[in-house]
């Protein structure tokens, strides 16, 4: 599985910048490096300790300077795959960075995949799976509370939870098979009872960590929300205010937004993944019709809908068609233009949506205004109370994110359930080994430590190149 060969990519964004890094990784990489940098002292890089910055040019094949460079050399295994690496620092040009890349496989490094720098560190025991994939939600994170969330990931504080399991699930194991090898001992029935305890104990802390899951799916991903409302609501100037700028054309003309747009905002520290549709309305217009159509799609994926009322006027046969769409969802109520001077009341549309069958809390219905901001603060404290629901707390809790992860969780939880009926049912100690075994295997391939080459293949693929 391990490849010793050398591997080169772009580390740094595509696109223009200050400075641009090309990262070289593996055994040799550093007199492959001594090949195309020439340092200013004119000493060799050699004869350089690791983790020492080298100022010199990068040469292409003919000698000539392809770019200024700060190049950094950290040996195995101080490096980030514990393997040589080589780090150029060039100016941040697309054309630099290309021809140090190509003189990096002339000389013999090949491109590096997506995420395999990350994959050597895993590979070579620097970063356990579910840390390796921390990094990509680390580089993702959106918001504070993401970053925290994918940051405790990183250092390990996940990890050392499912190690602490698989521990104890191993020394049950141990127990329950010194107890089948000495059958006339009363180890036996010290070894079951003993297990059913551990059992409930680990089966309490996998719910716990799987009733966070939600909420860190939210954070790693963003919440889908949906901003409807009939035409002139205010949907779009909800969404800029939400934005801080001015994407959605706003205008006065009903049924102008056509399209729906998405773009990430951050809310209190939740990404919210939003789409502004197409107002809600039946229209003969096709163009327009599209929209409605899109409208309606986009409220079945959504797990939150700002529903958009405008508040200087009675509620309109369209705005009563939109609340008519919110039964069984997820929603808060804006009732806005509060600046102009409202018309209606949170009362008044709770006592309509009760009359429409749909139950909610006054609190999600909020007088706020496009224009002067005012509601956002409690608007955000809405969406957070949905986020935190029941008691997590994004600074103190560990969460699982990773739609893998949960159900690698979910098959542990399975195994031990059935683990707990084999003791129920008086089995012998073979059948509760057999589920201990499977729960410990599930437990380890979200570590990676029993999980197979072509998944661990699949996840780095979905990391960036130079990662
Ligand atoms: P949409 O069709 O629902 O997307 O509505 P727009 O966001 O395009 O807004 C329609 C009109 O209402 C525009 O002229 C906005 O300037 C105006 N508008 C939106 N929100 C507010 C608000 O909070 N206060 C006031 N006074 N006008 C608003």
């Amino acid at each position: 599985m391990y490849q010793n060969d050398i591997i080169s990519a772009i580390a740094t964004a595509p696109g223009e910048g200050g400075i641009g890094i090309v990262r070289i990784s593996g055994a040799g990489c550093a007199e492959l490096a001594e090949a195309m940098f020439r340092a200013a002292s004119g000493r060799k890089l050699k004869d350089y300790r690791s983790h020492q910055a080298v100022y010199g040019r990068v040469l292409d094949e003919n000698d000539k300077v392809i770019d200024e460079a700060i190049c950094l050399i950290m040996r195995a295994p101080h490096s980030y795959t514990c393997e040589d690496v080589i780090e150029l620092q060039c100016h941040g040009g697309a054309m630099a960075l290309r021809e140090v890349l190509r003189r990096s496989y002339q000389l013999g490094a090949r491109p590096a995949e997506p995420g395999e720098f990350t994959k050597r560190a895993f590979l070579n025991g620097r970063l356990d799976l579910s840390q390796a994939q921390a990094v990509m939600d680390v580089i993702k994170a959106r918001t504070r509370d993401s970053l925290r969330v994918a940051a405790g990931h990183l250092n390990g504080d996940f990890s050392n939870r499912i190690q602490d399991m698989r521990h104890i699930i191993l020394g049950m194991i141990a127990h329950l098979e010194a107890s089948i090898d000495f059958p006339e001992d009363d180890i036996e029935d010290v070894a079951i009872e003993g297990a059913r305890l551990s059992i409930e104990k680990l089966m309490q802390k996998i719910d716990k960590l799987l009733s966070s899951a939600d909420t860190g799916r939210i954070l790693r991903e963003g919440l889908k929300t949906a901003i409807i409302g009939r035409p002139n609501a205010g949907k779009s100037s909800i969404m800029n205010m939400l934005l801080k700028e001015q994407r959605a054309i706003v205008t006065d003309i009903p049924g102008t937004t056509r399209d729906s747009i998405e773009e990430y905002a951050n809310i209190g520290g939740i990404p919210l993944v939003l789409t502004d549709t197409a107002g809600i309305r039946e229209t003969e217009d096709t163009v327009e019709k599209i929209g409605v159509d899109r409208a309606r799609k986009c409220l079945e994926s959504a797990a939150l809908i700002l529903a958009v009322l405008d508040g200087s006027r009675e509620l309109s046969e369209d705005d009563k068609e939109v609340l008519n769409l919110l039964k069984d969802r997820k929603v808060i109520v804006l009732i806005n233009k509060n600046d102009i001077g409202t018309v209606l009341t949170a009362e008044g549309i709770a006592d309509e949506l009760s009359g429409l069958g749909i139950d909610i809390n006054i609190r999600d219905i909020i007088s706020i205004s496009a224009e002067t901001g005012d509601g956002l603060e409690l608007l955000e404290s809405s969406i957070r109370d949905i986020v935190f629901a029941g008691n997590v707390r994004a600074d103190e809790e560990v969460f699982v994110s990773n739609e893998g992860q949960v159900r690698l969780l979910g098959q542990s939880l399975e195994y031990l359930g059935n683990a707990m009926k084999s003791i129920d049912a008086g089995m012998s100690e073979d059948f509760i080994v057999i589920d201990l075994r499977s729960a410990w295997e599930a437990l380890g391939r979200i570590t990676g430590e029993t999980v197979e080459e072509d998944i661990i293949d699949r996840i780095f693929s979905e990391f960036c190149i130079g990662k």
